[in-house]
């Protein structure tokens, strides 16, 4: 994320990154936003429901460990989280399987390079398939594993059939 966007989360959610300047070996929060600027928006969304449970529903104060993109979604890792809080936590991350990573646009799961992310169609690296291509390719080749593995398969490929 780049740095503005960074030191903004900070400012307004001192509390949440009060670990933000720890160092490396204490939180991973060290390490900043490991995600692109598209989703500043979710995790903000994140933080400003976190803040208003803990000020006004009597939550305890949760501090982010870490935040980043992890299979195309968004993972926002906190301690001392009620489960109430990590519901809303996977509930407001989950909108990152619908936008672009990039630059926030609606945008939809691809893969490139055996990486999964969140991206517009602006965003979409060239020769990426889409998720649903890709679970189709990826079938496909379970079956002709599975062909192979078989009697059948095995003697075809000792040049027995
Ligand atoms: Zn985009």
């Amino acid at each position: 994320m780049s740095p503005e966007l960074d030191v903004l989360l900070c400012q307004r959610y001192p509390k949440i990154f009060v670990d933000r300047r720890a160092s490396i070996q204490t939180s991973c929060m060290a390490w900043g936003f490991s995600c692109g600027d598209g989703w500043f928006e979710i995790v903000d969304a994140i933080c400003a429901r976190l803040q208003h449970m803990t000020d006004h529903e009597g939550a305890p104060q949760v501090v982010a460990s870490q935040v980043k993109e992890k299979f195309g979604s968004l993972k926002f890792y906190v301690r001392r989280a009620t489960e109430a809080q990590i519901d809303e936590i996977s509930r407001i991350a989950g909108r990152s399987n619908h936008i672009c990573e990039v630059c926030g646009a609606p945008g939809a799961t691809v893969v490139a390079g055996g990486w999964h992310q969140v991206r517009c169609a602006e965003h979409t690296p060239a020769g990426a398939l889409s998720f649903s291509e890709f679970a189709a390719r990826r079938r496909a080749a379970q079956a002709e594993w599975e062909r192979l593995q078989s009697p059948q398969g095995q003697r075809r490929l000792r040049g027995e059939a």
